[in-house]
């Protein structure tokens, strides 16, 4: 998987940023996220959270468990008669792993039903092959010239990240799903699988804030010309590869802010849950709360390209960029730090949200 794929295993030691066989499709990161929001649950939310990650096959799920469904229904595959089917990759078989509660029939059923109603919502083809729109709801590229999310802007678009969570919201309050946004979430368990991981991809920083590139390497701004040209997409930081030689691997600059600090395991630890309690609570009501969260988060993106310049990457290479670091080790620093606190973020304010929802 080369898109938004979700937070990762990885570590500040450099060496652990490249690691052999390691999954695409990372899971720690959403536990953690879902851990800490099982922590500060209030007793109202939490009885509605188990109630409805447990209708149907599945069994003391919580929002630990629950986050990766949205990543493991990448599983779905669209053959060439236009049939759906759940596929376990027998090369990555690790990709399983988070995927076991969801693994009876009637819940790879629901994966497969949830793809194909989100399928063809809309057109999404980063590189030449057409993708699931559903996709493209882990999501937003605004440019990090930005200094607030907002709707106008190049880089959102209907079916993004943040207009996810909005629909989401919006299923479990009761509420119709606002148009134009094209998202088909069957019921509130399902609304509930989706948030438990978009509020997660929402506080990586890569997941909102973009670079978009000319094809020397220097920042170009999308909002100056009211468009995106293709040539500049660097898909989340996707296309950008680190500049360190590793024999036979590349390693992507998206893929680098998925991984986590591997002390954190996949469950809340004592510092993480001490930084969430920390979290100041959000203004206002939350369906205002995505684009503010968003905002948050692009200005923890600005950081994330701090120190950081870019230049063509010389063929055969896999991606269009490659990136320099001013300083390597302080930028693995903040990096480390910053994940921290966006996992406690993430998880503070997914326990906040569904607090909202079920007082
Ligand atoms: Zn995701």
């Amino acid at each position: 998987m080369v898109v938004a794929l979700g937070w990762l295993l990885g570590s500040l030691v450099p060496v652990a940023l490249w690691p052999t066989g390691a999954s695409a499709w990372g899971y720690e990161g959403h536990r953690v996220v879902g851990a800490i929001a099982d922590h500060l649950l209030k007793p109202a939310a939490k009885a509605q959270v188990e109630r409805l990650l447990n209708e149907g096959d599945t069994h003391g799920i919580d929002l630990r468990k629950a986050a990766p469904w949205l990543d493991c229904v990448k599983s779905v595959a669209r053959h060439d008669d236009g049939r759906f089917h759940y596929e376990v990759d027998p090369e990555h078989l690790e990709y399983e792993v988070p995927c076991t509660p969801f693994n009876s029939a009637r819940e790879r059923a629901r994966m497969v039903d949830y793809v194909a109603r989100n399928w063809s919502t809309c057109s999404y083809k980063p590189d030449g092959f057409e993708r699931g729109c559903h996709n493209t709801f882990h999501f937003v590229d605004v440019a990090i010239q930005r200094n607030s999310f907002d709707r106008a802007l190049q880089g959102t678009n209907p079916h993004d990240l943040v207009a996810a969570i909005s629909a989401a919201i919006a299923v479990l309050q009761d509420r119709p799903i606002p148009p134009p946004f094209p998202f088909s979430i069957r019921d509130k368990k399902e609304a509930l699988l989706l948030l438990a991981h978009l509020i997660g991809d929402l506080h990586q920083p890569l997941h909102v804030g973009a670079v978009y590139l000319d094809p020397g390497g220097q920042p170009v701004d999308p909002d100056a010309t009211h468009q995106v040209d293709p040539l500049t997409d660097t898909i989340g930081g996707n296309a950008i590869q680190d500049g360190v030689a590793v024999p036979f691997q590349t390693i992507n600059l998206h893929r680098e802010w998925d991984d986590i600090p591997t002390d954190l395991g996949d469950a809340a630890t004592g510092e993480l849950m001490d930084a969430a309690r920390l979290v100041p609570p959000s203004p206002g009501a939350p369906d205002g709360w995505p684009v503010a969260w968003a905002t948050d988060t692009l200005l923890v993106a600005h950081d994330a390209f701090k120190g950081l310049s870019f230049g063509p990457t010389v063929p055969p290479a896999q991606s269009k960029w490659v990136v320099a670091f001013d300083n390597h080790m302080d930028y693995l620093h903040a990096v480390d730090a910053i994940k921290r606190r966006q996992l406690a973020k993430g998880g503070a304010r997914l326990a906040e949200l569904l607090n909202a929802i079920w007082p």
